[in-house]
């Protein structure tokens, strides 16, 4: 039903993330910079809706615009949260995942140099992202700013890193470079080999 997501708990507690990121910080990150996409998103689906009711479509391009944005800002955060865990559950990808990765990136350590360049590199706000692109059967690196632009579609994204300020600037204030690098402590590995398996269900037309 149109306008009707709903924030998700997150799968851990509030200062889980702690030292590297801050408990504070998730607060404000998860309670009120999610919801806001949430309520965001339901605003441009409940417009649409209110738009195919009465088949007035005026305002269609502004309310495609906000479930763009929002819409992918619900769906980031979402898997943001998920692809993290507390430092002292960290293990190292193993298996599919990490021989995807050699193949990909030469290796588990120019991976995470490439993902960490590009997150650092991001203009303004943005995320990067480890993506399974169908289309070419390998893994990608991508840089979006806001959410959802510089995309490459049909890219199915397994590992997401929020690089806008609210997601590090009370703990590390202008140092992103700090905030990403510590990133690598709190990667929920086992999240990310779920999200590739899944993602490689999907058969891209082309071979
Ligand atoms: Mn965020």
């Amino acid at each position: 039903m149109a306008g009707t997501h709903t924030l998700p708990e997150l799968p851990y507690a509030y200062d889980a993330l702690e030292p590297y990121i801050d408990e504070q910080t998730m607060r404000l990150h998860h309670d009120k910079h999610h919801l806001g996409y949430v309520n965001g998103l339901n605003k441009a689906e409940q417009g649409m809706a209110e738009a195919r009711k009465s088949g007035n479509f005026d305002q269609i391009q502004h309310l495609e615009r906000l479930a763009a944005f929002h819409g992918s800002g619900h769906f980031n955060h979402v898997m943001f949260w998920n692809n993290m865990c507390s430092p002292n559950n960290y293990s190292d990808p193993s298996g599919d995942l990490l021989n995807q990765i050699k193949k990909d990136f030469d290796s588990f350590d120019s991976f995470k140099a490439q993902f960490a360049a590009a997150a650092k590199a991001v203009e303004g706000s943005g995320w990067a992202f480890l993506c399974w692109q169908p289309g070419g059967n390998q893994l990608v690196t991508l840089a979006a700013e806001n959410h959802q632009k510089q995309t490459q579609f049909t890219a199915i994204p397994v590992l997401a890193l929020d690089v806008w300020e609210h997601a590090y600037y009370l703990k590390y204030q202008n140092n992103r470079g700090q905030y990403v690098d510590n990133f690598w402590n709190i990667v929920n590995w086992k999240d990310v080999a779920r999200n590739f398996e899944s993602a490689q269900q999907y058969k891209f037309p082309v071979k």
